[in-house]
């Protein structure tokens, strides 16, 4: 069952190069399930049972859940990333190196373990913006074969390649493409031809280098899964599958949002910075009928997960996580906690998400960071300068954190999809008497 769970997981990782595949991917999943597709720029109609998603930018992607019964109604959601740090190929793109070399000029996007970049088969995917007479369309572009490369420098060249090399991304980690005959918009029109355009149709292309090294299981006992994009993919489709096959809840909208740019702060507007969520939450809200008293109430009675993985104890180096606040891989979904409140959790959402997870049989760890680190961040604290209700950090463990291909465990895939199915079913949130009344 584990294993199961942890491949189905890894074959949508794969159909996702990028966040708008991945959206896509999604957006099937949904559609497969009933759910219908809402555009932000259409009237909105919506009922009691109804469901429904919303995209904005195909790269950002919230289902609603609507519940019957909602005189008294909270929110259940659980918010994930859809990016992961990759490189972006510049519009233009095509390098010549002494007439014998064609490379790809791209920059960082998000703060990738550039070293793990070096020697694979990389693709090419994202979108582009095709003019077809009036409209301007955006369309999916993945190659889908390996495509580009980028080389290390010999050690012959470089000495002291293994005690600690500062990369350069305009000088070391641009990709070799093809040899001095490339011409150039060699890659446009590729794109073209893919898409069966000419290349003046082509107005816009947002295209990204992706790791394409397959997936695999591996460990002595099977313990172990790697691939690309694990953060935060992992959580997104774990949390997704959670939403789809939780049971039907009176009294309550459940919510998946996945959000993309979480690698570069946010802070665009399809990121949990973004109004998206408050959007689509508030309009479902008008569109039943509710008035903003019954908006504020449901949002004071909601919680939030916000689902994006962990660092587990590197086996080289464990001295650099906490002693006893530490996470292993396969044991369970880590609880995260920072003073700073870099990491939402709270003694109060910690509590109801312990409650869940005890009912529903999952292993719960606790992490917090080195006192004298400063760890990462995520999308938790920043979507509540938008939407503000209680809200729990959570995610699974993994090595390798923003590298090319990371490591998790075989078994945490199925313990999310436990977890979140418990949370969207239950009936947890309201506070009574400044209790917080748990079902
Ligand atoms: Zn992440």
């Amino acid at each position: 069952m584990y294993r199961k769970t942890a491949e189905e997981m890894l074959a949508f990782i794969r159909k996702s190069p990028t966040a708008f595949h991945a959206v896509d991917q999604m957006k099937r999943l949904l559609e497969a399930e009933g759910y219908g597709e809402l555009s932000e720029a259409d009237a909105w109609k919506m009922e009691e049972g109804g469901k429904y998603f919303v995209t904005r930018n195909g790269s950002s992607l919230i289902a609603l859940q609507v519940g019957e019964g909602l005189e008294d109604y909270s929110f259940r959601i659980a918010a994930s990333h859809s990016d992961s740090p990759a490189f972006k190929i510049k519009e233009s793109a095509e390098l010549g190196v002494r007439g014998e070399y064609t490379q790809l000029n791209t920059e960082g996007y998000g703060g990738m373990l550039c070293a793990t970049w070096f020697d694979r088969p990389l693709g090419v995917a994202g979108r582009a913006i095709v003019r077809n007479g009036e409209y301007l369309e955006s369309r999916l572009v993945d190659f889908a074969r390996d495509l580009v490369l980028i080389p290390s420098l010999a050690i012959h060249m470089n000495r002291k390649a293994n005690e600690g090399v500062a990369l350069n991304k305009q000088i070391d980690l641009l990709p070799l493409f093809g040899d001095g005959s490339c011409r150039k918009e060699e890659l446009k029109q590729m794109t073209a031809e893919l898409l069966e355009v000419t290349p003046d149709q082509i107005y816009g292309m947002d295209l990204y280098l992706y790791n394409r090294m397959q997936p695999s299981v591996w460990g002595a006992h099977g313990e172990y899964i790697s691939g690309p994009q694990l953060d935060d993919l992992q959580c997104a489709y774990t949390s997704l599958q959670g939403f789809l096959q939780s049971e039907r809840q009176e009294n309550a909208v459940k919510v998946f949002a996945c959000f993309d740019n979480e690698e570069v702060g946010s802070g665009t507007k399809q990121g949990a910075a973004s109004t998206f969520l408050a959007d689509v939450l508030s309009r479902m809200n008008d569109c039943l009928g509710k008035s903003k008293e019954e908006y504020r109430r449901a949002l004071s009675a909601s919680l939030m997960l916000s689902c994006d993985n962990a660092h587990a104890v590197h086996p080289n180096h464990p001295e650099k996580t906490d002693v006893q606040n530490c996470v292993f891989m396969n044991r369970g979904i880590v609880v995260k906690s920072h003073a700073g409140q870099k990491y939402t959790s709270d003694a109060v959402s910690i509590a109801a998400f312990r409650a869940i997870c005890e009912k529903a049989g999952v292993p719960l760890q606790y992490y917090a960071n080195r006192s004298d680190e400063a760890g990462g961040s995520t999308l938790g604290n920043i979507a509540m300068s938008q939407v503000s209700m209680n809200a729990v950090d959570i995610g699974l463990p993994q090595l390798a954190m923003h590298s090319a291909y990371e490591t998790a465990g075989i078994k945490d895939s199925e313990y999310m999809i436990s977890a979140c199915r418990a949370f969207y079913g239950c009936s947890t949130g309201k506070t009574e008497k400044g209790r917080l009344r748990f079902e």
